[in-house]
Order: structure tokens, then C-alpha cells, then sequence
């Protein structure tokens, strides 16, 4: 084939498959997806690969390109890791209270900083204030678009130009660019580093304190653990140093658990309320870690000093909008019946399902894509599924994982052929299996998965490119 005999972009737009999938399609995007196509056979046959290429390929081709073109981007997808807060899956699945405060406040107005009683305004956290209050004995909130904005807005505010103390064993990097030492100098501060990486005392601190310092900063080994010969300073020998020395103390919380999560089998973490009840002039978390709401960062503390925080020109570059703050207030509502907490709260439903329900769960599924796929190899096999999100790190919680594999495609294939799906399915490959762990997989996306298994373990590979 050459390139004079290439089909053009008229002929394909008028060939019946593109114009049955063109069908309430926007113009220009059929055509873009014509043309994408033409220049993909174009470069192929540029590169010599001569397969056969006239206009029902490229045809074919382009009605591929347009429903990719056509399906949105962001979309709901099924979660088979087992990893409950995946930062790349989104990570907390919002409980249904929160999805519906969300979409009544999403297509109209709201009040969402004016005041319903006076008609003036007034600050946004108002809405989640009162209940953050109550939840963890704080004073006063701020909310801001995710912890690290708020590690940035704690630091600035509180110690612009002078000294912030932390430890060696502290000294966290979460991922991507938030490295604790280049956000304390991003936020105009002066780090001095105490201790030693697995052990830091009162003592360090205290030698450390200068009449420059303004803040001792503590930090939640959330994502990482340091075990052996180590110490710890405790809070609230922190909080009695910084009192007696006349300097603000901040702790950074990471996961923000507001309750002790060993009631439904998880280690203890230490909660807003112990950092509150100890004394910290402010605490901050993530908002769609442990507590389960959308991506925020939530600060909470002492009045005089969280109040302050909103003329700081940061504050209004980090502050959030009207559809987190809905979701925080109805994911927050959740926690003051405990009684159904764990049934109406999706991530701690998630992370408190047992095993044996999982397993039957599991049974069930592998049962129905048997009878779907006798060539198929479909197993229940003992996973451990994880936190995630950087919380309670090297903790693991047993659970269930439908196991799959084929004689004609390799695990990783058809994982591809999973994502690939609508939903898309993300899961683990594990020696030469697909692995399903249904611990993060919704009630109702049962059916759906086995469908997906099914259509994806049979078609034949290298069907679509
Ligand atoms: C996760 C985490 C952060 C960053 O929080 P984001 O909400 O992801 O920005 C900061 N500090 C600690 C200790 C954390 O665990």
C-alpha cells in the first residue's frame, strides 16, 4: 500500500460504520477522530508495516478512536486492589450522605459563605466548624484543599521567618514533591532537625529552643514505620515544653482518625481528639485518609491561633470549595451515631468487612465465571489487603481475592483487558494471576466484576490495539 492510495477523510466520515457511531456526536469530533486515524495508518505505512489498510480498517479504527473520544474521562471505575485509600483510585469512597449533600449543593446556589440568619458573610468552615468542635473538642477550623496545603498554611502563619523544630525520625516525604524539609522553606520557615532517626527526647528539644524558635512541629509516622531501638517523644511532654518556653506546638496527624479504629480490628491510631486532649495549639489531617471524605486538609486548634489563618494570603489560594465542604459536613455527621457509623461510613465499612464474608463473597463470584469459562482457571485464594493512603502503614488486613488466569493470555494481559472495561477494573497481578481482592470492591459491583471477568478472561488477546 502507499500513501497515494490512502483513504481520505471524506470517505471515512461517510462510510456506514462512522456514520451510525457518529450518530449525536458532535462534528468535530468525528472528524477528529477521522483524521487521528488516517494519521496513525499514515505512520504505519511510513513505517513499513503493510497490513491491510483500506477504508474499512481505517473506518474501524476511527469509530475506536471516536467512542474513547466520546466517553468522559474521569470516570467511576471498580476497585479490585485491596489498597482501601488508593491515592490514584481517588482514595476514600465517599459514604451516600456525603454524595447526596454533594449534588444538592453541586447545580445551584448555597450558602455556602453567607449567613442564613443576618445575610452577611461569613467564613465557609462555619458548616463544619461546630461539628469539628464537638467531634474533637477544637476550638476553632480551618479547611483548605488537602493536608499538605494545610502543613504550608500551619507553618507560614505560625512561623514566617523563625524557627520550627522537628525531629530526625519526623522528617517524612509523602510522595511526589511534599518533602517535610523543602515545605518548611517553601513556607518561609527555618528548620532545625532534633534527635536522631530512630530515637529523639525531650532533652533534643529543649537544647534546640532558641528565642528565634516559634513552633515545635510533630509528625505522624503515618506512612512509614521505624522499629528497634527507638524513642519517641510523647505529646504531651511536647506540649508542656512549648508552654513552659512560651512557643506554639503543631502536629501534623496525616490520617486523621476520629475514632480508635481497634473496634473494628485495625491497630490503634492516634486520634484528632488524643492530639486536642493533649494540648497541641493545632493539629491538622487529611480529609480523605481514615476519615473518609473528600480531599481536604483540615486544621483544628486554639481560636487565637486557627482564626488568624484566614486573612493569610495562602488561605485563600488552598481554601475549598462548595462541594467539599458538603461532603465533609455529611461525612462528619456520620460519626455522632456510632451505632451506624460503620454501615453508612463507605471507607470504614470497607476497612471493617470480614474475611469470611469476603470468602463467600468470593465463592460465590468464582462459582458463576465457572460456569462462564470452563477453560479459565478460577480460584479463591487468602490475600491481605492494605490501608493505603499512607495510613497504618505495614499493616495488613486479611481478606479474599478471586484469582484468575487463562491458558491463551498472560496475567498482565488480561489485567490490561480489565481496565479496559466499562467500568474499568484495576487489580493486582500476582504470580501469573490476576488477583481480585473484593474487600474494596462495592456491594453492588459484584455482578458487574464477573461480568467483566468473564468477557475479558474469553475474548481473544490482541483484539483491540
Ligand atoms: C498524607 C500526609 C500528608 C499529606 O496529606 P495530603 O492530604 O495527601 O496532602 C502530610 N503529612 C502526613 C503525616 C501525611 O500522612
Amino acid at each position: 500500500m502507499t500513501l497515494r492510495e490512502l483513504p481520505r477523510v471524506d470517505s471515512i466520515l461517510a462510510h456506514p460504520a462512522v456514520v451510525s457511531a457518529a450518530r449525536g456526536a458532535p462534528r468535530e469530533l468525528v472528524k477528529a477522530a477521522a483524521r487521528e486515524a488516517l494519521a496513525e495508518v499514515r505512520a504505519r505505512v511510513q513505517a513499513g508495516e503493510l497490513a491491510d489498510l483500506g477504508l474499512d480498517s481505517v473506518a474501524e479504527r476511527a469509530v475506536c478512536l471516536l467512542g474513547r473520544m466520546l466517553r468522559r474521562s474521569l470516570r467511576r471505575c471498580i476497585n479490585a486492589t485491596g489498597v482501601v485509600l488508593h491515592t490514584g483510585l481517588g482514595r476514600a469512597p465517599l459514604a451516600s450522605a456525603a454524595v447526596e449533600a454533594l449534588s444538592e449543593v453541586a447545580g445551584g446556589y448555597s450558602n455556602l459563605q453567607a449567613d442564613v440568619g443576618s445575610g452577611e458573610r461569613m467564613a465557609r468552615e462555619v458548616h463544619v466548624e461546630g461539628l469539628l468542635h464537638q467531634l474533637t473538642g477544637a476550638e476553632s477550623a480551618v479547611v483548605v484543599n488537602n493536608n499538605a496545603a494545610a502543613t504550608v498554611l500551619v507553618l507560614n502563619s505560625l512561623a514566617a521567618g523563625r524557627e520550627v523544630i522537628i525531629s530526625r525520625g519526623e522528617m517524612v516525604e509523602i510522595g511526589g514533591a511534599f518533602r517535610l524539609p523543602d515545605i518548611v522553606a517553601l513556607s518561609g520557615c527555618r528548620l532545625v532537625e532534633v534527635g536522631c532517626t530512630n530515637r529523639t527526647h525531650l532533652r533534643d528539644y529543649r537544647r534546640a529552643l532558641s528565642p528565634d524558635t516559634a513552633l515545635i512541629l510533630a509528625v505522624h509516622q503515618s506512612n512509614y514505620r521505624i522499629s528497634g531501638f527507638t524513642a519517641q517523644t510523647p505529646l504531651p511532654d511536647l506540649v508542656a515544653l512549648a508552654r513552659e518556653t512560651g512557643v506554639a506546638c503543631a502536629h501534623d496527624l496525616g490520617s486523621g482518625a476520629l475514632v480508635d479504629l481497634s473496634q473494628f480490628g485495625l491497630p490503634r491510631e492516634p486520634t484528632v481528639q488524643d492530639s486536642v486532649a493533649a494540648g497541641c495549639d493545632v493539629v491538622f489531617f487529611s480529609g480523605d485518609k481514615l476519615l473518609g471524605g473528600p480531599q481536604c486538609g483540615i486544621i483544628v486548634g486554639r481560636r487565637a491561633m486557627v482564626e488568624p489563618m484566614r486573612t493569610n494570603p495562602y488561605y485563600r489560594t488552598f481554601r475549598v470549595d462548595k462541594l467539599t465542604l458538603s461532603a465533609l459536613e455529611a461525612t462528619l455527621r456520620l460519626f455522632f451515631d456510632p451505632e451506624t457509623l460503620c454501615e453508612q461510613h463507605r471507607t470504614i465499612q470497607l476497612l471493617a468487612r470480614s474475611a469470611d464474608d469476603i470468602r463467600a463473597r468470593a465463592e460465590a463470584l468464582a462459582a458463576g465465571v465457572r460456569r462462564d469459562l470452563p477453560t479459565a482457571t478460577i480460584g479463591v485464594v487468602p490475600v491481605e489487603s492494605e490501608v493505603g493512603g499512607g495510613s497504618l502503614s505495614g499493616h495488613t488486613i486479611a481478606s479474599w481475592a478471586l484469582s484468575v488466569s487463562t491458558p491463551t493470555m498472560e496475567a498482565g494481559a488480561l489485567a490490561a483487558r480489565l481496565r479496559e472495561g466499562d467500568p474499568a477494573i484495576f487489580c493486582r497481578v500476582h504470580a501469573g494471576c490476576a488477583l481480585l481482592d473484593l474487600r474494596t470492591v462495592l456491594p453492588e459491583e459484584d455482578d458487574v466484576v464477573a461480568t467483566a471477568v468473564g468477557r475479558a478472561a474469553a475474548a481473544p488477546p490482541e483484539e483491540s490495539a
